[in-house]
């Protein structure tokens, strides 16, 4: 089931008529049977888009479609949409069984049947043998995939999915996040996932969509969209460690740093941001750029030198470089940048200019 989100609009209005704009006219059409990561800093908005399309708050403007029916007007009962949150909201003095059987009561499924798909969706999730314990007998991981397949028992249209890996400590996050993929796979089902977490986005989903104040910064398949930002806020939001902003001047095509030419571009002469990954340095004896390592982080395949730059925003960078060069704190290494991996932005919109 495609997707769609037309010219979406959210303004939330205080008792003081002070308005928030939580969405501001969003356009974005999911995929039919894809797993679409809503991320952004807190408060950008996704919680907002994600409960329009569950139905549970109407927008004040645009229309959301599923496949060729517009729904922005329907009953979320009517949607067919599966709703997982954060905090679970298992009934906790249901067993498993119960709870995920739940839906089925509701819609008046005879009970054998209801029993037959209650089992299948926990074999699914895989808590099929657990069905007769109560919540509070599970961790935190089971608890979600009951949630999961309680919400995936009516066979919905489209799963959405609320940060629903937040409550997990970090080993459990990374096993449910798994689960969730093959699910979703599975199933085939549109699935949307909202998290503020870029690695978590970036590894589960099959598209990303970044946004920031309520709008769309960038959409795209999560490799593409770190390879090629369109703009600073997407270039910073995605990496860690993050992206290396430094203040750069475009001059007749060259692109200098602390006066040293470190590649081209087509922009015109000017102030720029330039943006290297850590990952996008080589060192080169003749390379323009002359760092001294501050410090060395050994992260085992790699290893991170801490940078001292002048001229920047924070006053350290990482550079990653392979652990074999064993580089000790205080060297003075060259370097230049990699193809490909300088970026540079226009100063007053943030909007990628190379
Ligand atoms: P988080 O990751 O922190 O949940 P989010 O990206 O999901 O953030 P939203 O919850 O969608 O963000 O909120 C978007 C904006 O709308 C925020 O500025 C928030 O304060 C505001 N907002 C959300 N719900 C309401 C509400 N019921 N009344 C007023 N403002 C609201």
């Amino acid at each position: 089931m495609e997707i769609k989100l037309q010219d979406l609009t959210k303004i939330f209005q205080a008792k003081d008529k002070t308005e928030t704009v939580a969405v501001k006219s969003l356009d974005i059409t999911i995929p039919s049977g894809k797993l679409i990561g809503l991320l952004g800093p807190s408060g950008c908005g996704k919680s907002t888009t994600l409960y329009m399309i569950a139905g549970l708050l109407k927008p004040n403007n645009g229309r959301i479609f599923f496949g060729d029916e517009d729904v922005t007007d329907m009953a979320p009962e009517d949607r067919g949409i599966g709703l997982v949150f954060q905090n679970y909201a298992l009934y906790p003095h249901m067993s498993v069984q119960q709870n995920i059987m739940f839906p089925l009561e509701n819609i008046k499924v005879p009970k054998d049947e209801a029993l037959v798909r209650a089992q299948e969706m926990a074999d699914l999730v895989g808590i099929g043998d657990l069905m007769s314990r109560k919540p509070k007998q599970l961790s935190g991981g089971q608890q979600q995939r009951v949630a999961i397949a309680r919400a995936l028992v009516k066979k919905p249209r489209v799963l959405l999915l609320d940060e629903p890996l937040s409550n997990l400590d970090a080993r459990l996050r990374l096993q449910t996040r798994e689960e969730i993929k093959r699910i979703q796979r599975e199933t085939g089902i549109t699935t949307i996932f909202v998290t503020h977490d870029q690695e978590e986005a970036m590894s589960i989903s099959d598209e990303i969509v970044l946004m920031e104040l309520g709008e769309k910064r960038q959409m795209g398949e999560p490799q593409d969209v770190y390879d090629f930002p369109n703009n600073l806020f997407v270039a910073r939001f995605l990496g860690t460690p993050p992206i290396n902003m430094y203040d750069g001047v475009i001059s007749k095509k060259n692109v200098l740093v602390n006066g040293k030419a470190i590649g081209t571009t087509k922009g015109a002469d000017g102030e720029v941001f330039v943006g290297i990954r850590p990952e996008g340095y080589i060192i080169d004896k003749d390379g323009p750029l002359e760092l001294t390592v501050y410090m060395v982080e050994t992260i085992g395949r790699d290893t991170a030198l801490i940078i001292k730059v002048p001229n920047t925003e924070n006053d350290t960078f990482r550079v990653i470089v392979d652990a074999s060069e064993r580089i000790k704190p205080g060297e003075v290494v060259k370097m230049k940048i990699k193809p490909k991996k300088m970026f540079v932005f226009n100063k007053e919109t943030g909007e990628l200019i190379n």
